[in-house]
């Protein structure tokens, strides 16, 4: 059936998915439950609701229902710039010479440049609906938080973003976006917050860090009548939404009759990752098909291929519920890294079940490489990838060449999450030759184990 594969496959309105897949339904082994951090028991929906918004909480701990229905009106924003493509990259096989077939799921093709919309605009519906007046988020490098503000302002809902402090000073176009969309952005570590008053007391001039917006973050939503905290990875209800990746990316697969034989992702917390291949990984538990699944990690925050499975705090103030997982530990501060996004100690503890089922499989990549995966695949497609997209890129375009090697004739999927416009001073370090690789010593790694609280399960 494979006779003229179009350079972009889209699907037609009315092939659009109207349900996203839970894939713990499918899965023999669930993901271990995530636990109370005051009780350390099974966390419960009651216990989850003063901090999330009550069907997204439901939608956390529910590992039973296959199919979980979009609504309408999700449906409908979807519509304004769903179908992603999923674009076969003739270009970049000519370039590399190789017999395979290359696709990529573009998610870069929203305002907010990546996939994290997609999870956004649920989670902003879902507070709606609720009657809340707004939500509270933390962003590092600045995707989550601009998917959130667009978001917020579709449905009316104000949004209090609570951005690292190096970040807010830096990425001044990142908090633009957003301010343009109506969030108020408030540098972390701040003078709003009993938490961040603590560490500014305890350590003056601090550039912040991701754990620290967390608590601030959560410390506001339970401040304000009206509000909650909402996060843009990791969470299994996250990665629920992002399904919208991999049904889209399979009925359009299954439109020309082609069986993806390797599916390739990055994995920060795992979300887009784990939205991409659920389908695929579906299929695999029920017996039905198989494939090769690959995550890629940067090698400066190693937590699938180096990191140990337990239960972990998902947030250094250690306020969130603990999660099963592979991690780095919830102090393991990584080095210096320009996939901003990639930087997560832990991961979504699906993919990690996943995993640990060797249903998936994981490599972790250095920045150089990636960076220079990313040109040449900018040279020939067109689109100028973001640095944590470029490390599927890096090893997509590593499998091709192994099957340039060996002659065959394979389909390689693998998802392009974004775009890399405000990555700029990242490439220019690849640019200007300043770019250093950084992998973690085993003594790092061994000091930020030693911080797991000891649990076992
Ligand atoms: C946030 C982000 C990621 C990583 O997050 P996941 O939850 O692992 O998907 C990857 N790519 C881009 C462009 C991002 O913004």
């Amino acid at each position: 059936m494979n006779k003229e594969i179009p350079y972009k496959i889209y699907l037609e309105e009315n092939e659009m998915p109207k349900q996203w897949y839970n894939v713990r339904a499918d899965m023999k082994n669930k993901p271990a439950p995530i636990l109370n951090p005051a009780t350390r028991k099974p966390i419960t929906v009651e216990e989850l609701t003063p901090i999330f918004c009550e069907e997204l909480a439901r939608q956390e701990l529910d590992d039973t229902t296959p199919y979980i229905d979009i609504p309408q009106e999700i449906q409908d924003f979807y519509r304004m710039y769903r179908p992603s493509p999923l674009t076969r990259a003739y270009c970049l096989e000519k370039k590399l010479d190789t017999p395979a077939h290359i696709y990529y799921k573009f998610e870069g093709n929203n305002t907010s440049g990546s996939h994290k919309l997609n999870s956004a605009i649920a989670q902003a519906y879902y507070a709606k609906k609720q009657g809340l007046k707004g939500v509270t988020t933390e962003t590092g490098a600045g995707q989550w938080g601009t998917a959130l503000s667009m978001a917020c302002a579709y449905f009316d809902l104000d949004c209090q973003v609570y951005m690292v402090k190096v970040s807010y000073e830096q990425k001044p176009f990142r908090r633009e976006v957003m301010r343009t969309y109506g969030a108020t952005v408030t540098p972390s570590p701040s003078m709003l917050t009993n938490v961040g008053k603590k560490i500014n007391a305890e350590f003056p001039g601090t550039t912040g860090s991701l754990g620290c917006a967390i608590s601030e973050a959560v410390e506001a939503a339970t401040a304000q009548e009206g509000y909650r905290y909402v996060l843009g990875s990791v969470l299994s209800q996250v990665l629920l939404h992002q399904t919208i990746i991999g049904l889209e990316t399979k009925s359009a697969l299954d439109k020309y009759g082609i069986k993806a034989d390797v599916v390739i992702g990055c994995a920060g917390g795992g979300s887009n990752l784990g939205g991409l291949i659920s389908p695929f990984v579906g299929e695999m538990l029920r017996g039905e098909a198989d494939y090769e699944i690959i995550a890629v990690e940067p090698a400066s925050c190693p937590s699938l291929t180096r990191g140990k499975y337990a239960y972990d705090f998902c947030d250094t103030g250690k306020i969130c519920p603990l999660a099963k997982m592979y991690t780095l530990g919830s102090g393991f501060i990584p080095s210096a890294n320009h996939a901003g996004g990639l930087r997560y100690h832990g991961m979504s503890s699906i993919i990690s079940q996943l995993y640990d089922d060797k249903l998936i499989s994981a490599r972790s990549v250095e920045q150089t490489e990636v960076f220079k995966a990313a040109q040449t695949f900018a040279k020939v497609e067109g689109i100028l990838p973001a640095p944590e997209s470029s490390h599927a890129i890096k090893v997509a375009i590593d499998e091709a060449l192994k099957c340039k090697e060996t002659g065959e004739e394979k389909n390689i999927v693998f998802g392009l999450t974004g775009t890399g416009y405000f990555d700029m001073v990242a490439y220019q370090k690849y640019n200007d030759g300043e770019m250093v690789d950084y992998i973690p010593t085993e003594e790092d790694l061994i000091k930020s184990f030693a911080t797991l609280p000891q649990i076992n399960g």
